[in-house]
């Protein structure tokens, strides 16, 4: 009972000041509290550097702080997902594509976006500069249309504060390097009279000198008060012809906090105490731009959000445990460094001096180096090693649990479940005569003429932190099976252990996890009849699936032909990656990615192979995509594969966690299929311990003719399968030949 859970903190959004939450809370846990990030980017750009990304200084990883490993240091779930509300009363996070997220504290730092619904056509016709994701797409369009027309493309940049100035600084330097074609014309609008206007007089002069150096138009008191698509107009109705709109105006509150019922400024930002607890609600914290603090009002800018990092990770720490916050007064006066796009820079600190030149420009970027380094480069901490300080767990609350683990063998209380299960909404079938509608016994199903029934069991320890996901993932890997066979999955009975824990925890933990099953299973048009749930040391799900299918249609591992073709219908690498994930080192957009296509539904496979003339199936799960293929090739007889290792289809980074050495705990087991195969792991090619590497809900690995093979591919992507690949064919063995032999670049090798 080491990992009772007793309070759950929320963080929303993953901005500069959760950042610095998430690594002091990995530095020194809180035992009882479970962290929860709820973020619709994983990767969180650290404005400094934004402007440098866009001149070419630096890469998308450098400017980025990966939420994935950060999180897995600081012991928290990470959900990649957009709050869209709260439920104050019962204390929730609404999301846009997940149940509810429950808190005891909640904390938001989701930033602001360029004010644009107060400009009609804005949200249209221009691109604004936040979230970061949509103005990379759009710059990397506008960057392709310079290159491939003739004319001069005409870009105009709203807003003539530090972003917009250093913005379009750094994309002229870019484009302007970009030999073979003409320089784009910039056009800033500035609503003022003047450029900069937070900044002092000796800094303006500076980049009103520079930006007539370079050809940039300031257009001054033009306040844009219209966008329309191939021009803007100001307020004094004047209309400014151009290509691109880039919005970078003062910042806006997100519209969906004014619906929360939390105390927002006339702007919309939520109102905080000095303690950067909400001036309505105990309990709920707010940092970065989207707060108003009440007693010291900023201006939305990084620093001041890096700066509350430190006191809102302690009051929230405070509020864990139920303790008295303490004040927090943010600096008056900050360091401004704004880079102007050709690796300088002026600096001012208030007052007004000035300095500029390419010494700055070398000394912010030490400064934004080092602060980025504190995120890439993570202490390895192990839990032992990590300070035990005074945790949320008392001994009463351990007593009470231990009680009910006494009383009940281990088995979760029936109130629980009952309320679990009222919250479903569970797929109905007419062929279940008694399921969890009339719950019985046992649940009864009936048999359609003609069929036969299928059935498989599967149960996995947690793979990812994410309850609900895991459930989804489980449900879609056991489903898998089902599919193999060419059948149809009817109900499921789910066998759920939950670490012990207190009521509340354990209902909400379940709730996620039946919400996650039941909702897979609805997709796939099967039904919930029924299950056991218990608690014990750690979170396990398992699926007892039934399926149907036609006696005569029902697909097997034997039944591979000389001359067919090996399709596989989802890419391989879970295995390297999780096990990357689980020692911090693998980013957080390739398991963002591996889940993806962990949930990617199989549900038009059979249809599409069946249709196609499939003559065998499995799918590739524990024993790697080489254990499962020499099953298959055991069952069909004086057959061999040939693969492709150019065509595999392969997850984002499994390439360089495989090169790192990082495998799960079953690839050394896998290893023991070489001999069969007749395969050698060689040192510098990581595609080959790749089909060793265990997956997880993973593909169908199917032998069609080969004349079918593009249409079924075809069909199988317009089904969901988008990664669905030919991955060789397969071949006549003569005694002693190899099962399996490896083609790379048209070569073939009988390994
Ligand atoms: C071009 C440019 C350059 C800048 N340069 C500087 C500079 O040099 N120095 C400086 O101090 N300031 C700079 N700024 C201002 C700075 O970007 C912001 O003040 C800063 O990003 C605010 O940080 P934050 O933590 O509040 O939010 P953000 O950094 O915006 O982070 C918020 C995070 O929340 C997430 N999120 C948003 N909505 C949701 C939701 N509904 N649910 C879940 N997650 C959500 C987003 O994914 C985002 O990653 C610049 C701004 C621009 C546009």
């Amino acid at each position: 009972m080491n990992n009772v859970i007793v309070r759950d903190l929320v963080l929303v959004g993953g901005g500069h000041t959760h950042v610095i939450v998430l690594r002091r809370f990995g530095m020194n846990p809180l035992p009882g509290l479970r962290i929860t990030v709820v973020a619709r980017d994983i990767d969180t750009p650290y404005s400094g550097m934004l402007p440098g990304f866009v001149a070419g200084h630096y890469s998308f990883d450098d400017v980025h702080i990966d939420l994935g490993p950060l999180c897995r240091f600081a012991g928290a779930r990470l959900i990649h997902d957009s709050a869209v509300g709260l439920d104050l009363e019962r204390r929730r996070v609404h999301c846009a594509n997940r149940p509810d997220v429950p808190f005891d504290v909640l904390s938001i730092n989701t930033g602001s976006a360029p004010a644009m619904a107060g400009t009609p056509g804005a949200a249209e016709n221009a691109t604004p500069v936040k979230p970061i994701g949509g103005f990379v797409a759009r710059w990397e369009q506008l960057v392709a249309a310079v290159r491939s027309s003739a004319s001069v493309q005409r870009v105009a940049v709203v807003g003539a504060g530090a972003g917009g100035i250093e913005l379009v600084l750094a994309m002229h330097h870019a484009l302007s390097r970009d030999s073979g074609h003409p320089t784009p014309e910039f056009t800033v609008f500035s609503g003022a009279d003047v450029i900069l206007p937070a900044h002092p007089e000796s800094v303006r002069r500076r980049f009103d000198k520079l930006l007539e150096k370079r050809g940039i138009v300031v257009e001054r008191n033009a306040r844009v008060v219209d966008v329309q698509a191939d021009a803007v107009i100001t307020a004094d109705a004047e209309r400014h012809e151009t290509d691109h709109v880039l919005w970078v105006t003062n910042a806006g509150a997100p519209p969906w906090l004014a619906e929360t019922g939390l105390a927002v400024d006339e702007r919309g930002f939520l109102t905080v105490h000095d303690s950067l607890e909400s001036t309505s609600h105990p309990g709920i914290f707010a940092a970065g731009d989207v707060a108003h603090v009440l007693n010291h009002p900023r201006e939305k800018a990084g620093v001041f959000a890096v700066r509350q990092g430190p006191p809102l990770e302690a009051n929230l720490r405070r509020a864990a445990r139920g303790e008295g916050l303490r004040p927090f007064r943010p600096q008056t006066k900050f360091l401004s460094l704004i880079s102007t796009g050709n690796r300088s820079a002026v600096g001012s600190r208030g007052g007004s001096f000035s300095v500029a030149g390419r010494w700055v420009w070398y000394w912010k970027d030490r400064i934004d180096r080092k602060f980025m380094r504190r995120f890439s480069e993570l202490p390895e901490m192990t839990h032992d090693e990590r300070p035990p300080r005074g945790g949320l767990v008392d001994a009463s609350t351990l007593d009470a649990i231990a009680m009910t683990c006494a009383g009940c063998g281990a088995k979760v209380g029936s109130t629980v479940l009952t309320r679990v299960l009222a919250t479903l909404s569970i797929h109905r079938r007419d062929d279940v005569l008694v399921g969890l509608e009339s719950p019985d016994d046992a649940a009864v199903l009936d048999v359609p003429d003609g069929h036969v029934v299928v059935q498989t069991v599967d149960a996995l320890r947690s793979l990812v932190d994410d309850p609900y996901d895991f459930a989804r993932i489980t449900t879609e890997h056991a489903l898998g099976d089902i599919y193999a066979m060419g059948a149809a999955p009817q109900a499921a009975l789910a066998i759920i252990t939950v670490p012990f824990g207190i009521e509340s925890k354990t209902e909400a933990l379940l709730e996620q996890i039946m919400s996650g099953i039941t909702e897979v299973l609805g997709e796939a048009r099967a039904t919930l009849v029924g299950g056991h749930t218990s608690e014990g040391a750690e979170l396990m799900i398992g699926l007892s699936l039934t399926g149907h299918a036609r006696r005569d249609e029902l697909l097997r591992k034997s039944g591979m032909q000389p001359g067919q073709t090996l399709i596989l219908t989802k890419p391989l690498g879970v295995g390297t990656l999780f096990a990357a994930d689980m020692r911090a080192r693998a980013k957080g957009r390739w398991i963002d990615a591996a889940i993806t296509s962990m949930l990617r539904s199989q549900r038009a496979a059979p249809g599409v192979l069946a249709e196609h003339g499939v003559t065998a199936c499995t799918d590739v799960t524990g024993f790697g995509l080489a254990g499962h293929l020499l099953e298959m090739l055991r069952a069909s007889g004086d057959v061999a594969a040939q693969i492709d290792l150019d065509t595999l289809p392969v997850l984002d980074g499994a390439l360089s966690t495989i090169s790192a050495g990082l495998h799960s705990s079953l690839y050394p087991d896998n290893l023991s299929a070489r001999p069969a195969l007749g395969i050698e792991i060689p040192e510098n090619d990581p595609r080959i311990p790749l089909l060793f590497d265990p997956q997880t809900a993973g593909g169908l690995l199917a032998s069609v003719p080969e004349s079918e093979a593009s249409a079924c591919i075809a069909e199988l992507r317009a089904g969901g399968l988008v990664d669905a690949t030919v991955i060789g064919c397969v071949v006549a063995r003569a005694p002693g030949e190899p099962r399996l032999q490896l083609r790379d670049g048209g070569t073939t090798s009988a390994s």
